[in-house]
């Protein structure tokens, strides 16, 4: 049963040892911006790390893209979203407060059933459903009216003479404006895919549940590109590497993971067929709530956007099978995967409380080691023996060679364990009297806390095999 607390304990915890920081904090705060900190922000890294080592550098069929935030405004009108990129929003007249009808119909009457009424029809329904202001309580709501959800700003340096652009709410975009760069200049043949990590920005009506809902998060996107034929197959390949990806490479519990396929109601007007990654997220407000949250779509566009481009753009953007001489415009599948709630399931995942046996309890963060911010933490027993500080100085530089590495020396010993448990450290290695004696240090694992004894010059060696595990 998910801790109906969970997620203020995480918010807390991030903030306490440096993951997650509320956004501009000394003036009062931007409302749903979050900083990464010192730790999160190495979190982050490794995640995107690991994504990209796994669908990018692992793959004789992927090749990696970095394109401009800013694109030609033409782009986001050939790919729908100047047109169709919004969501219902209604006001509630009481509290003034802002809200997503279709969010509100979702909660009460599910999926499909919400996406399959009409803009003009989500008030009646609001009010035969008898929902209810999550902030005030009343039934008082305004008609719901589209909401463009694109940031749109001005590019130029001259007033009156500045051009509208948009902040690109996807970074799958600068993919498909890339393909014909991507198949003339690299050597890729079909079915190959192109991947992309970047900042997306979306101004959503209902932002929330901490890094869950932002108007500014890194996505994390394949564009694979396949020939019609081989769609059903590689889209299953996607599914089952998607699942391995959240199982396996960010060491997420299977049992809190879900694949949902969205009806046709809910289809996006590109798709045809879409899949969704869940967790549980803990965002319910009793015990028995539980609220399955989307990390990642993957979605058949077809030849939607490719197509939608040649018309717009003018510029002949087929493939020709160099074997078979066939010339088409590929489909598309599209893993699309938001790193910061990557992030936060992770966070939660690795949330434990544990009591120990003296009765005290413990918080520990139990990452995957190739996740964790910090692997191997380096503490002298005592602060004011130097030759303890010396010796545990030299360690540190040592490992910090080979591993992401931290000395430590503040406090009593038992404070530091709870701190690194904190910070999700797999392993502490302590110098004490002994080590000055027969050069061995202690190795305290952070998930079973036992210790033992190895020799400094096998210290390397002993942690790269168990940080591999
Ligand atoms: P939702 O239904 O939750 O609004 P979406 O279906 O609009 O999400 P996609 O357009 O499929 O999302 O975007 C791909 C991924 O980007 C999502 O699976 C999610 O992980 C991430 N993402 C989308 N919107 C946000 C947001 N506002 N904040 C954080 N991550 C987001």
């Amino acid at each position: 049963m998910p801790d109906s607390n969970l997620m203020e304990k995480i918010v807390s915890l991030c903030k306490r040892r440096g993951f997650v920081y509320p956004g501009s904090e000394i003036y009062g705060g931007l409302a749903n911006t979050w900083d990464y900190g010192p730790y999160g922000s190495v979190l982050k890294k490794n995640v995107k790390d690991a994504w990209w080592k796994y669908f990018v550098e692992d793959r004789d069929d992927m090749v990696g893209l970095d394109a401009a935030i800013l694109m030609n405004p033409k782009t986001w009108v050939a790919s729908g979203h100047v047109g169709s990129f919004s969501d219902p929003l209604i006001d509630c007249k009481k509290c003034k407060t802002r809200h997503r009808g279709d969010k509100l119909l979702e909660d009460k009457i599910g999926n499909a059933a919400a996406a399959a009424v009409k803009l003009e029809d989500i008030h009646a329904k609001l009010i035969e459903e008898g929902i209810k202001c999550p902030n005030c309580g009343a039934i008082d709501w305004t008609e719901a009216k589209t909401f463009n959800l694109m940031f749109k700003t001005q590019q130029g340096v001259i007033e009156g003479e500045t051009d509208d652009i948009y902040l690109r709410p996807e970074t799958a975009q600068g993919i498909f404006v890339n393909f014909k760069n991507v198949i003339d200049t690299c050597r890729v043949r079909v079915p190959f895919g192109i991947g992309q990590i970047g900042k997306a920005f979306r101004n959503e009506i209902t932002p929330g549940n901490f890094t869950f809902r932002t108007r500014e998060f890194e996505q994390m996107e394949i564009e694979y590109f396949v020939h019609p034929d081989q769609k059903k197959e590689k889209f299953e390949e996607w599914k089952e590497q998607s699942k391995i990806f959240f199982s396996d490479i960010l060491g997420i519990r299977t049992d809190n993971l879900r694949f949902r396929e969205h009806e046709a109601e809910e289809l996006s007007h590109y798709s045809s067929l879409t899949f969704d990654v869940e967790y549980r997220f803990p965002f319910g407000k009793t015990d028995d709530v539980e609220t399955w949250g989307e990390l990642q779509g993957i979605a058949d566009r077809g030849d939607y956007d490719l197509s939608q481009h040649e018309n717009f753009s003018k510029k002949d953007l087929k493939y020709r099978d160099p074997q078979t001489n066939e010339v088409y415009i590929p489909h598309v599948i599209e893993p699309s995967f938001g790193c910061d709630r990557a992030i936060l399931s992770v966070l939660l995942d690795a949330y434990n409380e544990e009591k120990l046996e003296d009765g005290t309890e413990r918080v520990v963060m139990k990452f995957k080691p190739n996740l964790a911010p910090v692997q191997v933490a380096v503490f002298p027993l005592l602060k004011n023996k130097d030759d303890l500080v010396q010796k545990s100085k030299d360690i540190h530089k040592m490992l910090k060679k080979s591993f992401r590495c931290e000395y430590d020396d503040g406090g009593a010993i038992g404070k530091r364990y709870r701190r690194q448990d904190e910070i999700g450290t797999p392993f502490c290695v302590t110098v004490d009297f002994d080590t000055l004696e027969n050069d061995t240090v202690t190795i305290r694992d952070r998930d079973t806390m036992e210790q033992e004894r190895v020799k400094t010059e096998e210290l390397e060696e002993f942690l790269s095999k168990k940080l591999a595990q």
